[in-house]
């Protein structure tokens, strides 16, 4: 049995191609031949199947080579075509070779054709496997190998295709940045090929909501990005947006189990959010922050209001500037209730700026910009003093000992004298280390700078507990809990927000508590408002509460009388 060979003869002879056929036979392949010497049957024959080989001859009656080679390589450029034909003198020759043909060979030269034929079906088996690895290539510098879909190259790419049809059309385009709320704790939980089938689950939903002209990237972990091209209204973007959000609400099973994962979704229009791709990435970016911040679970579009944000940031870091001069900045304290006891274990000091036109601003309002500008690090130092003092003032004022929490930022993990200026300001104050109670969160464990790391086994040593704050948003690694000498652990505020309703955050609390208490950490949950949380987390072995059920935040005076009550038998909270 020879080498199987489907060869295409373009001849006006019968005869000549019979003999091209059992020359193959000859030597060696076993060839599985046809003829054509029109346009009508070369269309045929090149749209039945792929050819190996084409034999052309150069001039026949009604069909010209030329003509047929243009055809073939209109289809196919890799597949050898060798001209077979009578003399067609040198230039003719030339012609043929520069419109994409292998070789000429005269009809009868048996003894060169067969070299010929063998180098170049070696040479288009190269050529194949050359493109194919080229296209593979391509595919992957455009997509994201997990899901399969469009990566930021290729999205950008749509995005600048669609942005130049809408302009030419007048219509709008929509960037909607989609990113999965708490994803981490499911890759930490169930593992990381649990995260992957979840984020190709993702991947398959958002392209089953969006019309097939619109495209679903993947930018990196949790983010996903569309393109909601030629759309007709802003409202358009709206109802995706909510799509997304009930289509979410359904469970994804993975291993035969079903989970639920909320998304928050951010969507910035073209031509009112910008004008390019990237600055409408970006407003979708942030309006996908702002979805977060508000709550998850929910869409948030860019509008221009966004930028009037920005400029008031800008102002208010001014103002920061001279509020620690002007003694605008104050502490208000929280209890936090040692549920065993009843009792007021601790206070946390919340800082307030009260700003002279816009009344009293929230931490969150200013204490990120004070973290860029790096504010924060004497800002938090005037807090540690002043919370400091005061815990040891209310001690000898008479009331009960507790003792007192104080949150630091990650920034001031940067400072090469946070410890000594932390120790310094125990020792003027005269309150014992071990009242002293740092709030950190995970961001801390995570910067690997030894400074951050050396600082933490310092702090503890000096016999001040450490707080992880916010847990559950972050990193939520257990690890690093094992790793880190870290005294309690405090349950982010959103989930205790959903118990004991919501089935997710009850398991996540449960799990939470009870990882904890394994590793001899002591819990409390944060934002707690209602007796039913209370009771929940009571029964879960929860440590410490603090909440607006007890008190909110509150000015000094006011926590001193509160705390002068409470030393009398605890508030009942059974
Ligand atoms: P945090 O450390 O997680 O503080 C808890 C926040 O939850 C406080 O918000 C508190 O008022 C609020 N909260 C307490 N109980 C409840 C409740 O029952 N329901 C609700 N909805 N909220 C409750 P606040 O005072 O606005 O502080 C926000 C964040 O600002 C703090 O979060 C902390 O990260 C940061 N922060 C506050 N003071 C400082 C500080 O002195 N230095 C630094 N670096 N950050 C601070
Ligand atoms: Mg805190
Ligand atoms: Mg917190």
């Amino acid at each position: 049995m020879g080498t199987p060979l489907h060869v295409l003869i373009i001849d006006d002879s019968e005869d000549d191609a019979m003999l091209l056929g059992r020359q193959l036979r000859q030597w060696g392949y076993e060839p599985d031949w046809a003829r054509v010497d029109s346009v009508a049957s070369l269309t045929e024959a090149l749209e039945r199947r792929h050819w190996d080989l084409i034999l052309g001859d150069y001039s026949m009656p009604s069909f010209s080579g030329t003509r047929a080679l243009a055809m073939v390589r209109e289809c196919d450029p890799d597949t050898p075509y060798i001209f077979v034909s009578g003399t067609i003198g040198e230039q003719a020759a030339v012609e043929a070779m520069r419109s994409g043909a292998q070789d000429y060979v005269m009809k009868g030269d048996f003894k060169r054709l067969l070299p010929v034929i063998e180098r170049e079906l070696r040479e288009a088996l190269t050529r194949r496997e050359r493109r194919r690895a080229e296209e593979r290539l391509a595919y992957l510098a455009h997509h994201d190998a997990l899901t399969g879909l469009p990566n930021r190259v290729l999205f950008i790419d749509r995005l600048e295709q669609a942005l130049r049809d809408a302009r030419r059309r007048q219509r709008i385009v929509g960037v909607a940045f989609v990113d999965l709320d708490r994803f981490k704790i499911i890759n930490d939980s169930l593992g990381h090929a649990a995260g992957d089938d979840l984020l190709k689950q993702v991947g398959t939903r958002l392209r089953a909501l969006v019309r097939s002209g619109d495209t679903v990237a993947r930018l990196s972990g949790d983010e996903f990005t569309l393109v909601l091209a030629d759309m007709g209204n802003a409202e358009d973007a709206a109802w995706l947006g909510q799509k997304i959000l009930d289509d979410f609400g359904g469970p994804f099973p993975i291993d035969g189990r079903e989970f639920y994962i909320s998304a928050s979704v951010g969507i910035a229009l073209y031509p009112v959010d910008g004008e390019d791709a990237e600055a409408l990435l970006r407003h979708a970016d942030m309006a996908m922050y702002r979805a977060k911040e508000a709550g998850r679970n929910g869409y948030q579009f860019y509008a221009a209001e966004m930028m009037t944000r920005a400029a008031n940031n800008l102002a208010l870091q001014n103002a920061l500037r001279s509020a620690l001069l002007f003694e605008e900045l104050l502490l208000h304290y929280q209890p936090m209730i040692e549920l065993a006891s009843g009792g007021i274990g601790a206070a946390e000091a919340l800082l307030r700026w009260q700003h002279p036109e816009l009344g009293l601003v929230l931490p969150d309002r200013f204490v990120p910009l004070a973290e860029e500008t790096g504010q924060i690090v004497p800002i938090g130092m005037w807090v540690l003093q002043r919370a400091c003092a005061q815990c040891r003032a209310w001690e000898l004022g008479g009331m009960p000992p507790i003792r007192i929490a104080v949150n630091l930022s990650a920034r001031q993990f940067a400072e090469k004298n946070l410890v000594a200026g932390i120790l310094q300001v125990l020792e003027q104050s005269g309150l014992p280390a071990e009242r002293l109670e740092l709030e950190i969160t995970e961001s801390v464990l995570m910067q690997d700078t030894d400074n951050a790391q050396a600082a933490l086994g310092k702090l503890r040593d000096a016999g001040i507990c450490l707080t992880l704050d916010d847990f559950g948003t972050g990193y939520s690694s257990l690890s690093y809990l094992k790793r880190f000498p870290v005294s309690h652990l405090k349950i982010d505020r959103s989930f205790v927000h959903d118990l004991p309703g919501d089935g997710d955050a009850a398991a996540i609390a449960t799990a939470i508590i009870a990882m904890a208490h394994r590793l001899h950490i002591r819990t409390i949950a944060e934002g707690v408002e209602t007796r039913e949380q209370l009771q929940f987390l009571r029964d879960e072995g929860c440590d410490f509460v603090q909440g607006y059920y007890y008190s909110r935040p509150q000015p000094d005076e006011q926590f001193a009388r509160y705390l002068s009550t409470c030393a009398k038998p605890a508030p009942d909270v059974s």
